[in-house]
């Protein structure tokens, strides 16, 4: 290859993020080489910039940031038959061993032995040329944009949480927290047949966004409501209880609140990753079978969200307010962190030819 630029965005420690030049990787018998072209900024990448550290996962050196990403295929390895060059992919992050029960049940998630881009030591992807393994990598429609391509990775968050959740045609949703997770749940949830969908927030611009994006009802929740005060206010809204509630906040409260206004028989879905501990009315859940499920990001869900946006069922570009280029990762990841602008899904472009 006679091309050399491989500038890179590499996490250094907290706050000390760089750009800098990585050789261009070589792709294994069982991978291709990419040409990095749109990567989204998650809320983890932030807490790694701003923390050093999500629970366990400490960046203790130098990592290479970005996992919510899509590419172009440049060279593929010698075994790789799924994939040519030219080919535009959404790059899936996280590989897992393959041999242990998990992989071989098809919960590869749960896989104790994870390989997962920008989840320290693993590197991330934001940069001009990346490899991954080509059965991780999904061919995108004609139809669907890069984009698009790097948003399958969320949307794949909110596929997992509504198939966990078993969302259906005729269901009545409720999903707290309207971040770019509450969105995409949202998008999924009514792709998936829930025929009422609320969604909760503290910010206004936020709900406006759902609304936007198809939610039915929203409620802007204000510091002076009581838990009492929101169930009541949801089943107005509604008109009856939700038979399924997605927690995309991680807030005690509301998980309480989803805990308690889920109907009987109910299922209450917890994707936020808040406190380690949390105090809850389980009682009155198990009383009247409402199950609580957790979330933990997807498996074998990038085939549904690819084709949610292929048919048109939904509009997940919707979710992008910013875009920059990879030498402006710095000015990228200060509009997310501080919320200057109101941000959802900040985009960047390794593409030294994208253009806006
Ligand atoms: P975010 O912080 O952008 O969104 C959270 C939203 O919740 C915000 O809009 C905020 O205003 C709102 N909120 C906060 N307190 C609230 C309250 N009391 N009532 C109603 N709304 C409230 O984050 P995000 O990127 O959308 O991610 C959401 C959560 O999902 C995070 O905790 C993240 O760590 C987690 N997450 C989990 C997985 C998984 O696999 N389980 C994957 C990705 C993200
Ligand atoms: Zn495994």
């Amino acid at each position: 290859m006679a091309a050399k630029d491989n500038l890179t965005a590499v996490l250094y420690g907290i706050n000390d993020m760089r750009l800098e030049q990585r050789p261009i990787p070589v792709p294994k018998d069982n991978q291709v080489l990419l040409k990095m072209e749109s990567v989204g900024i998650c809320g983890s990448d932030i807490h790694y910039l701003v923390n050093g550290r999500i629970g366990p996962f400490v960046v203790e050196k130098p990592m290479i940031i970005g996992h919510e990403a899509s590419g172009t295929v440049v060279l593929c390895g010698k075994n790789v038959t799924s994939l040519k060059p030219g080919d535009r992919v959404a790059i899936e992050p996280g590989v897992g061993c393959r041999i242990c029960s998990f992989c071989k049940s098809g919960d590869y998630h749960l896989c104790p032995e994870m390989v997962f881009c920008a989840t320290p030591p693993v590197d991330g992807n934001l940069s001009r040329y990346y490899v991954h393994d080509a059965d991780f990598c999904f061919k995108l429609p004609d139809n669907v944009s890069l984009d698009e391509g790097a948003l399958m990775e969320p949307l794949s968050v909110g596929v997992h949480a509504c198939k966990r959740a078993n969302v259906r045609f005729g269901d009545v949703v409720l999903i707290l927290g309207a971040g770019p997770i509450g969105l995409v749940t949202l998008l999924a949830a009514k792709a998936m047949g829930a025929t009422k969908a609320l969604i909760t927030d503290v910010v206004d611009i936020r709900l406006a966004k759902a609304k936007e994006l198809g939610a039915d009802y929203t409620l802007k929740i204000e510091k002076n409501m009581t838990e009492e005060d929101i169930v009541k206010k949801i089943k107005a809204l509604l008109g009856e209880e939700p038979n399924i509630s997605l927690d995309c906040t991680g807030a005690e409260q509301c998980v309480r609140v989803a805990v308690q206004v889920t109907k009987s028989g109910g299922v209450v879905t917890l994707i936020g990753l808040g406190a380690f501990e949390m105090k809850l009315p389980l009682t009155g859940a198990l009383i009247r079978e409402v199950d609580i499920r957790g979330v933990f990001r997807y498996n074998n869900d990038y085939p549904t969200a690819i084709e949610m946006v292929r048919s048109g069922k939904i509009n997940v570009k919707a979710l992008i307010t910013h875009h920059y280029k990879i030498e402006d990762t710095l000015k990228a990841f200060h509009t997310s962190k501080t919320g200057e602008g109101n941000p959802i899904k900040v985009m960047i472009h390794a593409n030294p030819e994208w253009k806006k």
